[in-house]
């Protein structure tokens, strides 16, 4: 595999870029991968955006085509978990997967996990996450698994079993379709429903001998094992093994994934307004903002997606969409601007001297704990998709959160006054509005129905 190497040491010591170098020499070679170009900081100096830029024109240059990018470790990217994040979303859209030459945590997540401060908190914390990986591992679960086509030999190197490889191959010719004519994007096949009750329909079932199902196939449709590239997570280095599926054939059905899920990569980044204001009647816990997507199938087997931003109680039972079935149970769900307006109404409909004996400056206290749980959620997202669930791509929205959040607490660090509060519920700023509405309620109580404003008493 075509690979860029990528360091910037963080002293000025020579043996500190030469070790650099020739770490990532090593990794390239001993995975057979081409060392194209390698950056580093130069002579003078590049200043750290500038040498990141050249990395990223240079992917974009390739084409659309996947490329290795070898770093010796998190830190050459950035000094924090978040801003590494950035990074490696940026270099995704690039087409770059990157590693680390460290061959025991070649996985950049894992390793900045262990190794990067995020937000005033120690990596330490962290170590728990790579232990639970590695316990996972042991059972065979998720990562370092023998991929479904493939026999572990006694040498830990894969060996393709042929009546499982034959399911690989039929999956990705359905999913991918024919190859399209020069220059135009692949139509693809049947949908993930279609194919897996296709599959069941013939009796065919999966190794543990349950049904097949659209996430674990698609599941195998991104597993790159297939191709006879490396293993995933760095659980084990293969260096080569039979690939069941040609890499053009991979890579189309690559593209009719994306094709087919645009939502995935344009999910919305804005806040939620009520976050942390609101909270359910029923069990009192905090209202939690939410996106579910919902889909619907067509005749032709292809299907359309729509996102939805929901308001849902914790307690709520998982998979009850607000709206769906409000005799579930007690603990409310709406849609968020359904829930956004009908408190701007409730707040506006006060009379302004009960609004004035409400209000409180909203103290940094209270914020803070607004982005401890944006943090907290960013932090989740991370864990996810080190272990596997998920992929770099799917960060970029809990990144999104994290930096509206952070930028909401900056501006939210003025002297906020009642008449800032009171024309705040005029102005449509989402930022401006969150504090305006914060200072002027103490909590919002939402029922199924109506949302209940409760005002302080007034002697704060
Ligand atoms: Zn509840």
């Amino acid at each position: 595999m075509r690979a860029a190497g990528y360091y910037r040491p963080s002293a000025a010591d020579a043996r500190a870029e030469q070790a650099a170098l020739l770490d990532i020499e090593r990794y390239c070679s001993e995975g057979f991968h081409t060392l194209t170009r390698t950056f580093g900081p130069g002579d003078p100096p590049l200043r750290d955006p500038d040498q990141f830029a050249g990395l990223v024109s240079y992917l974009e240059s390739l084409g659309r085509g996947e490329a290795l990018v070898v770093i010796p470790g998190p830190r050459h990217l950035s000094p924090t978990l978040d801003g590494l994040v950035g990074r490696l979303t940026e270099l995704d859209r690039a087409g770059g997967e990157v590693r680390c030459t460290d061959t025991r945590r070649p996985d950049p997540l894992q390793n900045a996990l262990e190794s990067l401060p995020f937000a005033g908190r120690s990596p330490a914390q962290s170590l728990r996450v790579r232990e639970s990986l590695l316990t996972k591992a042991a059972r065979g679960e998720v990562l370092g698994r023998t991929p479904y086509g493939y026999v572990a030999d006694i040498d830990g190197s894969f060996r393709i079993e042929p009546g499982e490889a034959a399911l690989v191959r039929r999956l990705f010719d359905l999913y991918a379709g024919a190859t399209p004519p020069e220059g135009q994007e692949p139509e693809g096949g049947p949908g993930l429903r279609l194919i897996s009750g296709m599959f069941n329909a013939e009796g065919l079932r999966t190794r543990s001998n349950r049904p097949w199902t659209p996430v674990t196939l698609s599941g195998m449709l991104q597993n790159r094992a297939y191709t006879g590239s490396y293993a995933r997570y760095g659980m084990r280095i293969v260096g080569n093994h039979d690939r069941i599926i040609e890499r053009d054939v991979f890579n189309r059905a690559q593209s009719v994934m994306a094709s087919r899920s645009p939502v995935r990569q344009r999910r919305s980044l804005t806040p939620y307004l009520l976050s942390g204001l609101a909270r359910c009647w029923s069990c009192g816990r905090g209202m939690r903002g939410q996106e579910r997507r919902r889909r619907w199938n067509r005749a032709d087997g292809s299907s359309i997606t729509r996102a939805y931003r929901y308001y849902a109680c914790p307690s709520r039972s998982v998979g009850v969409a607000a709206g769906e079935d409000r005799e579930a149970g007690a603990h409310p769900g709406w849609r968020a601007a359904e829930l956004d307006r009908a408190t701007l109404e409730a707040v506006r409909s006060e009379p302004v001297e009960n609004l004035r004996a409400s209000f409180r400056a909203v103290s940094d206290g209270a914020e803070g704990d607004d982005i401890r749980s944006v943090e907290d959620r960013f932090l989740e997202a991370v864990r996810e998709v080190a272990s596997g669930r998920g992929r770099v791509s799917d960060l970029g929205a809990p990144l999104g959160a994290l930096r509206t959040a952070q930028d909401m607490l900056r501006t939210g660090s003025g002297a906020f006054t009642f008449d800032d509060a009171v024309r705040s519920l005029e102005t449509a700023e989402l930022s401006e509005l969150h504090i305006g509405i914060a200072s002027l309620v103490d909590r919002i109580i939402v029922y199924e129905d109506r949302v209940e404003p409760v005002f302080r008493s007034g002697q704060s």
